[in-house]
């Protein structure tokens, strides 16, 4: 429950493994997060469908025949902490940089260009070009017609949860 109401559904393994704890779902729990996965079904269509189906920071878009595959709809301001299911408070990102989104390691600033923490390090090329290259780059979507994130959500974002400064763009 505290899970729930403080946390992203992204991080609660995480943290369980961080305190030790292993989780078990009671019915009650079940039923809920039953009714939650309703919810987010419905905004993971729409976001989806907004970013057709590719990641807003790295542009991937992978599929398993015709299926999406590690790709997910991103709550801008957290759940737990009133943000709406709306297009307005979604991206759709990829598995890794959804976790590093929800950790503050990436964020969204003005002009809708992507925030890369200075605290991230990372020396392999992967981090480099994962993650690093992308300070400055703009959001690959939302397509024309559909609404990008709201200023406001983007703000909540950089003060709650974005981690620190963050890095100058980098050159191309
Ligand atoms: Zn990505």
């Amino acid at each position: 429950m505290l899970l729930d109401l403080h946390f992203p559904p992204s991080l609660h393994s995480e943290l369980c493994e961080t305190v030790g704890l292993e989780l078990e779902p009671s019915p009650e729990a079940e039923q809920l997060s039953g009714a939650r996965r309703q919810r987010d079904r419905r905004m993971r269509e729409l976001v989806l469908t907004a970013y057709e189906y590719r990641c807003a920071f790295c542009g991937y878009d992978g599929r398993i025949g015709a299926v999406p595959v590690g790709l997910e709809a991103a709550h801008v301001r957290w759940w737990a902490f009133g943000g709406p299911d709306d297009v307005e408070n979604g991206l759709c990102l990829c598995s890794l940089h959804h976790k590093l989104f929800d950790r503050g390691v990436l964020g969204v600033g003005d002009g809708r260009r992507i925030l890369v923490s200075q605290g991230f390090v990372g020396h392999s090329p992967a981090a480099h070009q994962h993650v690093i290259a992308l300070a400055g780059r703009p959001l690959v979507g939302p397509q024309p017609g559909t609404r990008p994130v709201a200023a406001a959500h983007r703000d909540w974002h950089a003060h709650q949860v974005f981690h620190g400064e963050p890095r100058p763009a980098t050159a191309a």
